[in-house]
């Protein structure tokens, strides 16, 4: 396996003077999983392609989030591609919830095996993504100079790829090294007799406060909000488990494709409410040995009903509870603000249990906000300096629409998304938004995305688009677009789905609140993986309703584009 190489520019654009800009079929914005399936679609079809990113090598999240700990949530049989057979039957995972680097590893082997650098430029960020009316295609510029044209433009920038640093006063004052664990430094840190802070407990924290802790001399945690986190119970690949799998690869694929967040696992269709006492403890107890996300599985109505939820949320207060010693830092760590699973739920290795070391201690910034940063360390609202020699920031990203909003999109008549979005992002099915024709977002916000086994979610949108383009291409279609109306009625469906449930309850990353100033919108579409599948599927051979498409062969006529 080839590990990326850095780029190497064929100077398809002049770099000095006036650029001619180079004309392509399609342009993609970033080589994550989304980035490099699209293109391997898009080579499929015939297309000209050019993918920008802004990493020195492939990989997006995995690329970026080397943090010690950082691994996957979702089982590693499932966190993969499943649109090669050979490649889902050669590729060997060591464990059951991959690591950081072997999850690399897999980007730089599909990079490799289906031969896609070449088209890829490294190292270069988009920066101004602006739709010609007249030439009826996009102009993508780079911070590298590049200016390029393609009628055909795919944001695959990711949800969570615009890492969040909290503007915290005197930071630049501070005297030690600081680091934030979506732009991990790639030969790693070595924090050995070091007194280290980390700020924030979202899942990078809750993974990497163990591991830094094993090394540093003290780990100060300061925490905001605490999380609920179910252990992962992570273990070397069982040889039997994957035999499984591979035996019956396909059909557990399409089936987890119907199942409500992308993952296959054993979901109780029964409600908390028609279990005992003693069943639910059963159950949860069951689940929580069994470890990972299934413990959410436990019953069907967990995200409905508050009573329901309690129980569960009731259960891992419990053994929160049971396994920190300290009493104060064990309600510290327990949630009580929101119902359990409406923040993203954590997974980790030893969490709550590395909080009974001696080097590790707990600041509850509820009770003492931070106040500055000082050269010396972080000081509270008590006045108390932390001392530490190293901070680091797991303080999450600007999700869903961040880096989208970066990569400087301006549509029909010059309409800034940013502006279109300034109450929150509105798409038809998180693929298309009105006024931008052509440009499509893979995972975007208003499709299931965040809320599911992403890998699930990326290739159903990718092939969606590809679908799309084919039909476009075989009918003579020049461009696709969202209509008002149905942009209007999507959005709408997905708040009203969204407020059926417990979810916007919470002051969560799905709802902006981790961004000061972002606009309150739940933003990704929680109406189901199967449900939102079928609905993208049957629009699609309704003739693509609720799309207008233009060009010679088939003006108005919305059909047209339908197999
Ligand atoms: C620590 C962590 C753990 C996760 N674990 C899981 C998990 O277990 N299961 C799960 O389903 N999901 C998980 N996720 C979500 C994860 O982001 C997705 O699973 C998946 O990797 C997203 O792939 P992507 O290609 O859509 O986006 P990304 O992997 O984020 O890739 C987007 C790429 O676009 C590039 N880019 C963005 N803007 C520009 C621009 N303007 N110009 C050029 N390049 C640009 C970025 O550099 C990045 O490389 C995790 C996320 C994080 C951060």
């Amino acid at each position: 396996m080839t590990q990326a190489q850095p780029n190497r520019r064929a100077g398809d654009t002049p770099r000095s003077g006036a650029p001619e800009a180079a004309a392509f079929d399609a342009v993609v914005v970033g080589a994550g999983f989304a980035g490099l399936y699209m293109l391997h679609r898009l080579r499929g079809l015939g297309l000209s392609v050019r993918v920008f990113e802004a990493g020195e090598g492939v990989g997006g999240t995995w690329y970026w989030n080397r943090y010690p700990g950082a691994r996957c949530d979702v089982e590693s049989m499932q966190y993969s591609y499943s649109f090669s057979e050979e490649l889902q039957q050669e590729w060997q995972w060591s464990e059951r919830f991959s690591g950081q680097p072997e999850i690399l590893r897999y980007a730089n082997h599909v990079a490799d095996r289906f031969d896609l650098r070449r088209d890829i430029r490294f190292e270069t960020s988009v920066t101004a993504t602006t739709w010609d009316e007249a030439a009826q295609h996009w102009i993508v510029e780079t911070d590298r100079g590049d200016r390029i044209t393609a009628p055909l433009c795919v944001m695959a920038t990711g949800c969570l790829s615009a890492a969040r640093m909290p503007g915290i006063p005197g930071l630049e004052s501070f005297g030690g090294d600081t680091y934030h664990t979506g732009h991990w430094p790639h030969g790693g840190v070595d924090f050995t007799g070091r007194r280290v802070a980390v700020v924030g407990t979202g899942s990078s924290g809750i993974q990497s406060i163990p591991v830094i802790a094993e090394q540093a001399a003290h780990v100060t945690v300061f925490q905001r909000t605490p999380n609920f986190s179910i252990p992962a119970r992570n273990k070397p690949m069982d040889e039997g488990y994957e035999t499984l799998w591979k035996s019956d690869y396909r059909a557990r694929r399409l089936k987890a494709r119907t199942m409500r967040n992308g993952i296959l696992y054993n979901l109780n269709d029964m409600s908390a409410m028609e279990a005992s006492e003693a069943e639910r403890r059963h159950e949860y107890e069951t689940r929580w040995q069994g470890g990972g996300l299934a413990f959410m599985a436990a019953y069907s109505d967990l995200a409905l009903n508050a009573d329901s939820n309690r129980t569960a949320a009731d259960f891992v207060r419990g053994k929160i509870r049971a396994i920190v010693r300290d009493a104060a830092t064990a309600e510290a760590l327990a949630p009580t603000t929101y119902p359990i699973g409406t923040k993203r739920i954590c997974v980790d290795s030893d969490y709550y249990d590395t909080f009974n070391r001696d080097n590790v201690s707990l600041v509850d910034l509820r009770a003492t906000p931070i106040e500055e940063v000082t050269p010396a360390g972080i000081m509270t609202a008590d006045g108390t300096v932390h001392e530490v020699d190293s901070i680091v920031f797991a303080t999450g990203f600007d999700a869903m629409t961040g880096a989208l909003l970066k990569a400087g999109i301006s549509g029909r008549a010059g309409v800034r998304l940013a502006d279109k979005w300034e109450a929150g992002p509105r798409t038809y099915l998180g693929l298309m938004t009105a006024g931008f024709p052509n440009l499509f977002t893979i995972t975007g916000p208003g499709s299931p995305s965040v809320l599911s086994n992403m890998m699930v979610s990326i290739e159903q949108h990718v092939d969606w688009i590809a679908d799309c383009i084919a039909r476009m291409r075989s009918r003579g279609v020049r461009t696709i677009e969202a209509t008002q109306e149905a942009e209007d009625s999507w959005v709408e469906h997905v708040n009203e789905v969204a407020h059926r449930t417990l979810y916007p309850r919470a002051a969560s990353w799905y709802m902006g609140a981790n961004i000061p100033g972002k606009p309150r919108v739940f933003m990704p579409y929680i109406g189901g993986v199967g449900v939102y599948r079928e609905s993208c599927d049957e629009i699609a051979a309704k003739g693509y309703e609720g799309f207008r498409f233009s060009g010679a062969a088939v003006a108005n006529e919305t059909s047209a584009a339908a197999e």
